[in-house]
């Protein structure tokens, strides 16, 4: 890779918003130098930006998108019907099916303006639950999936052991997604082997699945696993799952795993979404990020977390696009807010100090999501990761804005079509509102959704 020095009218470091500002990308990717001044030679943007972390994706799951928006016959529609159809669609995917469909993901995030992404993966096995000759073989097609997109990478291999909290057995279309913790360990060990032969910034995590598919054992070997993190669980998305935990295990899924597990700055509990306000704190001073993922806990269903409460008690979150159904990060982040508004039936609810909602919710997406991914990112700053978003102030409601503003004005007034360029880890993959390998990668997606659509 090539030095890269580019030059911005507003630009927000660490330090703050600076104007006319310049930042320099070294050949490995990270960021030499941050300084007042236009560089000769430099390329000129209007506005640059530290680009957020999606933190929770199950790529797969766009190739559903749009097509569980009708009532399954006449019963009451909600997550778990999803999660049958979800199932059901999954006993047609192949490896190059899901590579292919991980790469369109992927590149579809970047030009939404996320340099990064952390895959919760647990599609593991062929159909019927036989390990593939290479256990991992579907962790790889994902990773070389975002050497393709040219994303920034966390790999988060998903421990998932039984169907219940009774231990029943895996049935059906997650038959592809069981392991014992042998079989885990070796997963995760030919994972972490192949691990140099991709981008350095590409990282290894462990997701234990949840309290209803991992037991105690399964989530004492997720952190031993990785001692450094990251470590993600689905935690307490839905009201019936916090109550068969109650049921099971005597307490909340949140209070169980804080009073059981060494949860801390390593750890992001995705979907906290039915908590209590002893919860929210305690949970906010483990350190742990909160995983939200707006859109998709609207479209299924969830219900609306407490990012108030949680908040005030200084609790850090960070945003994902889990299921998929949008790839839209200015939309997560409105929803995140407008969540809060219509719970409330206040205005600018998520704010600190001096800083605009707008800047507060960024401000989450970047630094909870460069802490969830273990990605040294998050920041326009000397020695961090060169993941970087610019953004298009002249045709746009960003016209004449500066500071803060420009980000309420690009996440309440307009949408991610204002994203000209994207950098992960200096990779200069989307340019002039375009992956740079769009074309080959949308229609490779597009012969794979076409193929789904015949064997239906
Ligand atoms: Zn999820």
């Amino acid at each position: 890779m090539n030095e890269q020095v580019l030059f911005a009218k507003q630009m927000l470091t660490a330090a703050g918003w600076l104007q006319n500002a310049f930042a320099v990308v070294n050949s490995e990717g990270r960021l030499q130098e941050v300084g007042i001044g236009e560089p000769t030679g430099a390329r000129c943007f209007d506005v640059l930006l530290p680009a957020p972390a999606n933190i929770h994706s199950h790529s797969f799951q766009r190739a559903i998108a749009g097509l569980t928006e009708r009532r399954e016959g006449r019963s009451e529609d909600n997550f778990w019907s999803w999660r049958r159809l979800m199932y059901k669609f999954l006993d047609h995917l192949d490896p190059e099916d899901i590579e292919a469909i991980a790469a369109q993901v992927q590149m579809e995030m970047l030009e939404a303006g996320y340099a990064s992404v952390g895959e919760f993966h647990y599609l593991h096995h062929q159909l019927g639950g036989t390990p593939y000759e290479d256990p991992a073989e579907l962790s790889h097609r994902i990773l070389s999936a975002a050497k393709d997109s040219g994303i920034g990478y966390t790999h988060l291999p998903v421990l998932y052991m039984h169907a219940g909290l009774a231990g029943e057995p895996l049935a059906g279309g997650q038959l592809r997604f069981g392991c014992t913790l042998e079989s885990f360990t070796r997963l995760f060990e030919s994972v972490d082997s192949a691990l140099p032969n991709y981008p350095g910034d590409f990282h290894l995590g462990v997701a234990p699945h949840s309290l209803r598919a991992v037991d105690y054992e399964g989530i004492l070997l997720t952190d031993k696993l990785v001692s450094n993190g990251p470590i993600h669980i689905h935690i307490a998305e839905q009201t019936a799952e916090v109550e068969e935990v109650r049921h099971s295990l005597g307490a909340t899924p949140i209070r169980w795993l804080l009073e059981h597990m060494p949860v801390d700055r390593r750890w992001c509990l995705i979907h906290a979404t039915h908590a209590d306000e002893s919860e929210l704190r305690q949970l906010a001073a483990s350190k742990a990020i909160a995983g939200i993922c707006p859109i998709t806990e609207a479209n299924l269903g969830d219900g609306i977390f407490n990012a108030v409460a949680f908040s005030e008690s200084n609790g850090r979150m960070a945003i994902g696009s889990d299921s998929n159904v949008r790839i839209a990060m200015a939309e997560e982040l409105r929803l995140l807010e407008y969540s809060q508004r219509l719970r409330f039936r206040r205005r600018v609810l998520l704010t600190s100090g001096e800083l605009s909602c707008g800047r507060f919710l960024y401000d989450q997406a970047t630094l909870g999501g460069a802490q969830a991914l273990a990605r040294d990112a998050g920041r326009i700053e000397t020695g961090a990761l060169a993941d970087l978003v610019a953004l298009d102030a002249e045709n746009t409601p960003l016209h004449g804005r500066c500071g803060d503003e420009l980000l309420d004005a690009w996440i309440f007034a307009s949408d991610d079509s204002i994203v000209t360029d994207v950098w992960a880890a200096g990779r200069h993959v989307v340019q002039d509102g375009r992956h740079i390998n769009r074309d080959r990668i949308h229609s490779a997606f597009n012969s794979v959704m076409e193929n789904l659509r015949s064997e239906h």
